[in-house]
């Protein structure tokens, strides 16, 4: 936004020298964090606009009619393109290597441009900018390229992906805002956050959330427990005999298995949350609610876990779908799991959510002892 401003405006940028040490300090810290935390795409976005930042204040700003300038707001975005849709990987692969030496060459390329009209390559590279100058283009790419960084945004629903859209918008802001090379390092700098921003909110997401069950995890469970006062009741709930479950059908099926449980669980009704307590064993909270009412929306859920068939995937499946499927043999085996729940709430006894927990842990074990799924 400051960016935003001071394009418009014309304002006099009287902080010049500390906002330029600040996006380099910033591509270095996301350079060595993308390689410690094995981010190969993170080190790639921030070193695309570190290369940016040097060549708006540098190549492109000593020749500004250079078309330097159009290839860059050219290959920018399609370079987060490409970030936004391969899968993570780490600083050292050959694929993330490929990529920092590519963002590498797009700069040489441009500063090439920027600097010599007159060599042969330098004017056919002019001639190339020459063509992705014509007007509004740069923003056409600008929104073609957001547009699929959405897309992949949406359909993982991953930290580095959101961040992107920022990147997106605030390069958007510096390579074609037309605010000057010193709101463009303004704007690119705040892209570097949003990419700093990104990777703590995935290490937040890691700690707090369960990747296998899309739960909140043991330590949000932790972290809420002690919250509990006044009217609550505290469920446990197990999977009945899941060593024999994984056994059986392999751990796999086993997966499978408990994020059916777990997306049941965090249906139930009555203001009840769902947590993953470890292994096959889940807490639920249900502040501001009685015991009693728990119980019977507990038992809803319970009953939904036991009447949910689902089949095998049989180990034969091909790959591709044939031409002409065979008929099964035998048709897939519907199989199903059932869950144990105990729930407790606060008396004279138990006064604390802690021991409130503990109780219901041994109202599970009653309920194990007393034949299971219930
Ligand atoms: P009970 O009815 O008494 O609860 O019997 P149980 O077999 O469910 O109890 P036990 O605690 O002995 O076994 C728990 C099993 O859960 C053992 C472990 O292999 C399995 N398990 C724990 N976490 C996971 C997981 O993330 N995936 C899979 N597939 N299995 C898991
Ligand atoms: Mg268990
Ligand atoms: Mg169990």
């Amino acid at each position: 936004a400051v960016a935003w401003v001071i394009g418009l405006s014309g304002l006099p940028m009287t902080h010049r020298p500390v906002t330029n040490v600040l996006a380099e300090v910033l591509a270095v810290l996301l350079l060595v964090l993308g390689w410690r935390f094995r981010r190969g795409r993170l080190a790639v976005a921030a070193l695309a606009i570190a290369l940016a930042n040097f060549l708006v204040r540098g190549p492109l700003t000593e020749n500004p009619t250079a078309p330097g300038g159009a290839i860059l707001a050219f290959l920018l975005p399609i370079t987060f393109v490409v970030l936004a849709l391969l899968p993570e990987r780490p600083i050292d692969q050959p694929l993330i290597v490929a990529l920092l030496a590519a963002v590498v060459v797009e700069s040489w390329l441009v500063t090439v441009i920027g600097r010599t009209g007159t060599s042969p390559p330098g004017q056919i590279l002019g001639s190339v900018g020459e063509l992705l100058r014509a007007p509004d283009l740069a923003r056409l790419v600008f929104l073609i390229a957001g547009f699929f960084v959405a897309l992949a945004f949406a359909a993982r629903r991953g930290s580095f992906e959101g961040s992107l859209l920022w990147v997106m918008a605030a390069s958007a802001i510096a390579l074609i805002g037309g605010g000057g090379p010193h709101a463009a390092t303004l704007a690119l700098s705040a892209a570097q956050i949003a990419l700093l921003l990104g990777l703590i909110e995935d290490s937040y997401r890691l700690a707090y959330h369960d990747e296998l069950t899309e739960l909140p995890g043991r330590r949000a469970l932790d972290e809420a427990l002690p919250e509990l006062e006044g009217d609550f009741a505290v469920a446990m709930a197990d999977v009945d005999h899941f060593k024999r479950f994984n056994d059986r059908h392999g751990h796999k099926a086993g997966d499978e298995a408990l994020r059916m449980v777990a997306a049941e669980l965090r249906r139930v009704k009555g203001g009840g949350r769902a947590y993953r307590y470890g292994g096959e064993e889940f807490a639920i909270l249900f502040p501001g609610n009685t015991p009693k009412s728990a119980r019977e929306h507990l038992e809803k859920v319970r009953e939904a876990i036991a009447n949910r068939k689902f089949a095998l995937r049989a180990k034969d499946r091909p790959r591709k779908k044939p031409d002409r499927p065979k008929r099964p043999a035998r048709p897939p085996r519907l199989i199903s799991v059932t869950v144990s729940i105990g729930v407790a709430g606060p008396n004279s006894r138990h006064t604390t959510p802690d021991t409130v927990l503990r109780a219901a842990d041994r109202a599970l074990y009653r309920a194990k002892g007393a034949g299971r799924n219930r």
